[in-house]
């Protein structure tokens, strides 16, 4: 057993986000950019509770919980914790992160430059849109300008 002398640290300060911040979005809250952010970086973990992928599925068939991501067909990660940070990235059909998981792990990563301010967001699928969203449909920034120009016509 290793029993090197061990600092235990209270600072919490080296633990709180610098590259992101929640604010508030369009439909509720949201995570914003606190800097300009690089593309191709890692960003942010979506952590959370991992349970079967099937629980998950049942779950889902009652719209019950719209934090579940799934890593694969045999885990899901429950992000619903408030200390989950990244359940607050909203969806968007042209978003600037994109889901990667290794070795269990679920890590957002940037697909093109963020600026300060920018709010980030990933796609988070047909399936999830299908369950979770309103009747008004997708909200995003892309679909908005959509529904926007069909009014118009
Ligand atoms: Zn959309």
């Amino acid at each position: 057993m290793a029993k090197a002398k061990v600092r235990t640290r209270k600072d919490k300060s080296k633990n709180k986000p610098t590259l992101y911040r929640v604010g508030r979005a369009r439909t509720g809250l949201g995570l914003f950019a606190a800097a300009d952010i690089p593309s191709g970086k890692l960003l942010i973990e979506y952590t959370g509770i991992r349970i079967p992928t099937r629980q998950a599925r049942e779950i889902d068939k009652r719209r019950a919980n719209k934090y579940l991501f799934e890593i694969d067909n045999r885990f899901t990660i429950d992000g619903s914790p408030r200390s989950n940070l990244a359940r607050y990235v909203n969806h968007s059909c042209d978003p600037n992160t994109e889901a990667e998981s290794n070795r269990g792990r679920l890590m957002f990563r940037t697909v093109r430059k963020i600026a300060k301010g920018e709010e980030i967001t990933l796609d988070y699928g047909e399936e999830h849109m299908e369950l979770y969203f309103g009747p008004g449909g997708c909200l995003c920034d892309v679909c908005a300008t959509e529904k926007k120009k069909k009014k118009k016509r």
